[in-house]
């Protein structure tokens, strides 16, 4: 909620009640942001921030031909996604450099439309997949909500939405955050291994506590 500092607000604290709902691939991030949505939360997702920074004239496209070379750029004058996907799976230099173009310009646009969000709805919501593994969304957000389920359940989704190999899906999953460690930095978790209308219900009554808590105008 607002949180003021001697020098006034900063553009990196949010002016109201913020949620950050993160989870691994597949757990059901995008149904349960779905569902806030249609209950009236504003929902700012940063990979599709991302997708915007890095599509044709995208504000990080000069940054990523410069540092990468241009053959990171395809014909169109978008990312070339698949090259770089492949470049950053073996490199972690060179994901920690493309995440030091596009982590700070995700957060300024979030923040940005937070603002404005702000104005319609009683809380934003950031959907931030690696918000655990990138650590400067915590002071950003109020509370952290976790969608989970068991890695079965995350591999058989997966594989079933987008033909994956499960070999690779566990690669994925194996380089984001363990479980364990994102339930310990969970202020909500949202269990998300039953059927849709479960998860709904679920959300449903989270959702109140949010508005709840951004009435009261504090954390929860
Ligand atoms: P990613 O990290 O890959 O973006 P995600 O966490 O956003 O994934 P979703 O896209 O919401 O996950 O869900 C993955 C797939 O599983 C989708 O096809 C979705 O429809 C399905 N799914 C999610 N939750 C459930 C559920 N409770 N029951 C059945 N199917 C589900």
């Amino acid at each position: 909620m607002v949180r003021t500092s001697p020098g006034g607000l900063s553009r990196s604290e949010p002016s109201g009640f913020a949620v950050g709902l993160t989870g691994g691939i597949g757990s059901g991030k995008t149904a349960a942001a779905d569902h806030f949505a249609r209950l009236g939360a504003a929902i700012i997702d940063s990979d599709a921030i991302a997708h915007a920074l890095t599509a044709p004239g995208g504000r990080a496209i000069e940054d990523i031909a410069r540092q990468f070379g241009e053959r990171y750029i395809g014909p169109d004058g978008a990312l070339d996604r698949q090259r770089m996907r492949e470049t950053v799976f073996r490199d972690p230099a060179a994901k920690a450099q493309l995440e030091s173009i596009l982590h700070p310009r995700i957060r300024d646009v979030a923040m940005a439309r937070a603002e404005s969000a702000w104005r319609d709805s009683p809380y934003v919501m950031f959907v931030v997949p690696l918000l655990i593994e990138s650590g400067s969304w915590r002071g950003r957000v109020d509370r952290i909500l976790v969608v989970d389920c068991s890695p079965a359940t995350q591999e058989a989704r997966v594989c079933s939405r987008s033909r994956l190999d499960a070999t690779l899906v566990r690669q994925i999953m194996s380089q984001q955050a363990r479980r364990d460690e994102r339930l310990d930095s969970a202020d909500d978790i949202l269990v998300n291994e039953g059927p849709l209308e479960q998860l709904a219900a679920r959300v449903s009554r989270l959702h109140r506590g949010y508005c709840a808590g951004a009435r009261r105008g504090k954390r929860l």
